[in-house]
């Protein structure tokens, strides 16, 4: 693994290296105005020693570059580029500290007072202050620091050694030592800002995952609670009605008129049947947990399959006063399912849709032709539309998720919510795909497919 590939794969490096450049555009005004300051003393202090023309025309070059450097500072600071974008803001930045250096350089060539050690000096102190600076305004970036210090400083170093007096021959190894330290600071410095960045990541994303890990736990928990407690209604209502029935025959088991014992033992079978629903649902979800659901394909007459769900379901149609309609194409062809898991998805919608209408109201089945969604074939799409309250948008996925109930109906319409979870399972062993949206009117509807 080379180098780059290596600085890649760290973990955080594209957010880390974001952060640094943000940092060094965010404080990189101060870094210019200093910059300046440095220039301006150096043109000022040197003047009588250089030739004007050349120094003058050495400051403009110098404050042209450096205003143009400072409209990208404040246009950086200005649109907050992504992390993305910050990797270009950052290779930009580089290249300009390397026209920075040779700029530095030329002005150091320009004014350094040949055969005058005195002011030689000025110009060593300028740009060992310069170099220094550059450790605090620029040592975000290694290659940024790298591009500035060392051509600014290895000058001074060569035109000291071309001076060629034992003083100035010491003050170049001087200057060239205080280069290495410079440098060896300014990498300690980018390395531990490099180090911080990422332990701030890591430390912010761990917080993230403990607040998503929390919020997780506090739904499983709630969702847990919510279905013990429909759970226990829900058992114990028909189990009321099954105590409450039989001790009403026990009572009056001499004079009891036989209506009435019909009626008792029909009360007392509708309270077993509810239950028996219910166990059978806890039953399937077990199975399906378990993958231990078994389908019994054969082809199948999709309308039939309906037209016996609603017959089934006639009695709380008809006390409910609701209408229910069939529309279809034509001719639907045959599918290969099993009958008895796909009627108890139609049965588990219907029942919903008929739950949920208002009196009066309208249900209506839609079977339609149309292309599967996976592969080129055919399928078959079922929707049953009703006109009650309808889901809300944001829960349209999480209906079909076990245990769950849309919020603001949850206290007041009983049920488990385990049925469209099972309608879900049910419909993916079939590669089909199961969904629901709200009408343009008034209600729901809940749709599947079924390849033919
Ligand atoms: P259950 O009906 O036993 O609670 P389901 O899984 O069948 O369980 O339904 C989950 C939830 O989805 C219901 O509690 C209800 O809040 C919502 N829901 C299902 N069908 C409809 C519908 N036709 N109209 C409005 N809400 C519905």
């Amino acid at each position: 693994m080379n180098k780059a590939e290596k600085r890649i794969d760290e973990p955080y490096a594209k957010q880390v290296y974001a952060k640094q450049v943000r940092t060094l555009y965010g404080s990189f005004m101060v870094g210019i105005a200093g910059t300046f300051i440095g220039a301006f003393l150096l043109m000022a202090i040197q003047w009588d020693f250089v030739d004007h023309s050349y120094i003058l025309m050495w400051f403009a070059l110098f404050s042209a570059f450096h205003l143009i450097r400072a409209v990208f500072v404040y246009r950086f600071n200005k649109v907050h580029p992504d992390d993305g974008a910050c990797v270009v803001w950052g290779q930009g930045f580089v290249y300009s500290s390397i026209v920075a250096g040779m700029i530095w350089s030329l002005g150091i060539v320009i004014t350094f007072a040949q055969g005058n050690l005195t002011y030689q000096l000025t110009v060593a102190i300028i740009t060992v202050g310069l170099g220094a600076g550059a450790v605090s305004a620029i040592s975000m970036l290694r290659f940024s620091f790298i591009a500035f210090v060392f051509p600014i400083m290895f000058t001074l170093v060569v035109l000291f050694l071309m001076e060629k007096t034992t003083t100035t021959n010491i003050l170049s190894i001087i200057i060239f030592l205080t280069m290495l330290f410079i440098m060896r600071g300014a990498n300690n410095i980018y390395v531990s800002n490099k180090n911080n960045f990422r332990l701030l990541m890591e430390a912010e994303d761990r917080e993230k995952q403990l607040i998503i890990a929390k919020e997780s736990a506090e739904i499983a928990n709630k969702t847990q609670a919510e279905f013990l407690d429909n759970m226990s209604h829900e058992l114990r209502t028909p189990l009321h009605g099954i105590l409450a029935f039989t001790e009403l025959g026990i009572n009056s088991a001499n004079d009891c008129p036989d209506e009435k014992f019909l009626r008792y033992f029909s009360k007392i079978s509708e309270s077993g049947k509810r239950l028996k629903i219910l166990l059978d649902d806890l039953l399937d979800l077990r199975k399906i947990e378990d993958g231990k659901m078994e389908l019994n394909f054969e082809s199948n007459d999709m309308e039939k399959i309906i037209n016996s769900c609603i017959e089934e379901q006639e009695a709380f149609i008809i006390s409910h006063q609701l209408k229910v309609d069939f529309n279809s194409d034509n001719v639907l062809p045959f599918i290969n399912c099993d009958k008895h898991r796909v009627g108890q998805v139609i049965m588990n919608l219907l029942s919903n849709a008929i739950k949920f209408s208002p009196e009066g109201g309208h249900i209506t089945f839609f079977v339609k032709i149309v292309k599967n969604t996976n592969n080129s074939g055919e399928a078959i799409r079922i929707s049953i539309t009703d006109q009650g309250p309808g889901i809300p948008p944001d829960e349209h996925e999480s209906v079909f998720n076990k245990f769950v109930q849309v919020k603001k109906q949850a206290s007041n319409t009983g049920g488990t919510g385990l049925g469209l979870a099972i309608c879900k399972e049910i419909i993916k062993e079939h590669k089909g795909s199961v969904w629901c949206e709200n009408n343009d009117g008034p209600g729901v509807t809940f749709s599947f497919i079924l390849p033919v």
